[in-house]
């Protein structure tokens, strides 16, 4: 009768990682350039006999570099592995309550997931057709709102005004607002962090900070709010980022204008390939990330198109709710890469 007592969950499916060589792999969203030149150099000679002394479980390196960069106390930032486990301390911290949370039906599809493992009540609120967020939706009582901006996979921002009535008209909630994608090219709500207590920023190094396999995410929020989520991760594990994260992490926010070059280069590359997209038929919400979520307007089915593609060794992400079934999400690769996956499908639907 163990079973009966264990807590059972419908965990998240992770984009896949395979082991194919020249692979065009644009179905995670990471970034095709490699991390900043000073950490590539600091991988060199990283001094592995440290590595028998544990982390700093404070973080202040990368705390410290973080709360520099953008102009906080280091009191306001909150550091983890990835902006997953950020957002899942998010949850379990500040979502304790009767009354459901609130968060879209298309986002980032680890919200219900979290929600469910802590036994959070929540109300998923649809989109609007074209995908945009009805302000009204969150303007009712509520127990948490969750808003990923731009949103994920849908790739379309929310104006940071409205995010402002949501966040001003619940001052009783904690309003997380998801910013992983907002380098390539969204406007951050980070301005607004002194003027209202129950809002937490949450962005993550995997994007546009090109690490996504060192595992490095953050919060800035008030003071208050950054407390009480770092008494919920002293109270699970102390020691959440190891000694090299918190090294090459700092590096990484040191070199601000690799990390301007690089989200730049990307945002170019995105922008030519939304034209040949369509120029090749497929619609898709205005993307401000690293990502475009596509759908073909044609007799070619969403799922023989993804199927061609990764016959020819590349890989995008499809999803399969009911109102994203046709839609494929196609991660921003290199320029050359972009061509290829053009050419593949200028083929495909021919
Ligand atoms: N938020 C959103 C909206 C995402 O798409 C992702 C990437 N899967 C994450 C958070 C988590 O990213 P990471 O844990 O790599 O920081």
């Amino acid at each position: 009768m163990w079973e009966d007592k264990v807590r059972k969950v419908v965990p998240y499916t992770p984009g896949e990682q395979p082991k194919i060589n020249n692979l065009i792999k644009l179905n995670t969203n990471e970034n095709p350039y490699p991390p900043a030149p000073a950490v590539r150099e600091r991988l060199k000679d990283l001094k592995y006999g440290d590595l028998r002394l544990y982390p700093d479980p404070n973080c202040g390196l990368l705390v410290n570099a973080l709360s520099d960069y953008h102009k906080v106390k280091p009191s306001q930032v909150f550091v983890g592995v990835g902006s997953d486990d950020v957002l899942s301390v998010a949850f379990l911290t500040f979502f304790n309550g009767d009354v459901p949370i609130l968060f879209p039906d298309i986002t980032y599809s680890f919200y219900d997931v979290w929600a469910d493992l802590y036994h959070i009540p929540y109300k998923v609120t649809p989109l609007k057709a074209d995908f945009s967020i009805d302000k009204n939706d969150y303007l009712k009582e509520n127990g948490g709102i969750v808003i990923a901006n731009p949103n994920a996979p849908t790739g379309l921002e929310l104006d940071v005004s409205v995010i402002e009535e949501i966040v001003s008209k619940n001052r009783d909630s904690v309003v997380i607002v998801d910013e992983a994608y907002v380098d390539f090219g969204g406007t951050t709500v980070l301005p607004l962090i002194d003027k209202y207590e129950n809002l937490l920023v949450v962005r993550t190094f995997s994007k546009s900070r090109n690490m996504a396999g060192l595992r490095i995410g953050y919060a800035i929020g008030s003071e208050k709010l950054i407390k009480f989520m770092s008494d919920v991760k002293f109270s699970i594990n102390s020691y959440t980022m190891n000694r090299p994260s918190l090294e090459l992490g700092k590096l990484s926010v040191e070199d601000d204008e690799y990390f301007k070059a690089t989200c730049a280069k990307v945002i170019n590359t995105r922008e030519r390939t939304k034209k040949a997209l369509k120029e090749l038929n497929f619609s898709f919400p205005d993307s401000k990330t690293n990502f475009i979520f596509a759908k073909y307007d044609g007799p070619v089915s969403r799922d023989d198109i993804a199927a061609e593609l990764r016959k020819r060794n590349i890989l995008v992400r499809c999803f399969n709710g009911e109102r994203i079934k046709d839609y494929m999400r196609i991660s921003i690769g290199t320029d050359e890469e972009m061509r290829v996956v053009i050419e593949a499908l200028k083929e495909v639907l021919r």
